[in-house]
């Protein structure tokens, strides 16, 4: 499944719409330091469900968006999508194209969009769980991750390998099972104590 597009409005230095488009094989953007690289693929890892604003080189939500230069005024919202080709069908809707959608508003209210529909967060997750391409996957590779693999402690090295081997999406979902068992288990205490009160 190839990452057709990128578009881009009012994240981080990009505060003009910008479109970057991707062709089969590989991509290399180049520029000055401090020209924008890395805030290409902090857009895309953003896009794709990143919560940790520190994973995105920021300190709190809004650090996305576009703060203003000595020209510009600061924006009010960022926005980024992502538009994949799936004529593979790899992702599990029935169209050719798919576009993920993020969006922030200084706020800090966020609105999630596959195909232009609002969305959950959730349903990002769980769109991109089952292709490897999700949140804390390895699909995106920033300058220090080597580093923190190499310096890793054993434990955490096993969970970059149970991220490459794809267990990650069933941990995640047994963590969802085991909460809602837990919350199905509280409701019964529940029902039990209102059943011997109106005995
Ligand atoms: P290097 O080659 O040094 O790694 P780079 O090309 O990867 O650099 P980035 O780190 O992507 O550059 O971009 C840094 C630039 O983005 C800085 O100039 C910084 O001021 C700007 N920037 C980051 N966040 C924002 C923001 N919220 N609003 C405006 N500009 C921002």
């Amino acid at each position: 499944m190839l990452l057709r597009k990128l578009e881009l409005y009012g994240f981080k230095s990009f505060a003009d719409k910008t479109e970057v488009e991707f062709g089969p094989g590989i991509t290399a953007i180049v520029g000055p330091n401090g020209s924008g690289k890395s805030n290409i693929t902090d857009a895309i890892r953003w896009a794709l469900g990143e919560q940790n604003i520190r994973n995105l080189r920021g300190a709190k939500v809004e650090d996305v968006i576009f703060a203003g230069s000595a020209k510009r005024r600061p924006l009010g919202v960022a926005e980024v999508s992502l538009v994949f080709d799936n004529s593979s069908g790899t992702l599990p809707l029935d169209f050719n194209e798919v576009t993920i959608t993020r969006r922030v508003y200084r706020s800090g209210d966020s609105e999630y969009f596959i195909n232009k529909a609002p969305c959950r967060l959730k349903d990002i997750h769980e769109l991109l769980f089952d292709v490897g391409i999700g949140r804390d996957s390895l699909s995106v590779i920033g300058q220090n991750k080597i580093d923190e693999v190499l310096n890793a402690k054993a434990e955490e090295r096993r969970l970059f390998f149970e991220e490459a081997a794809g267990i990650t999406k069933y941990k995640h979902r047994k963590r969802e099972a085991l909460r809602k068992l837990e919350e199905t288990e509280q409701n019964l205490v529940r029902v039990n104590d209102l059943i011997a009160e109106i005995h």
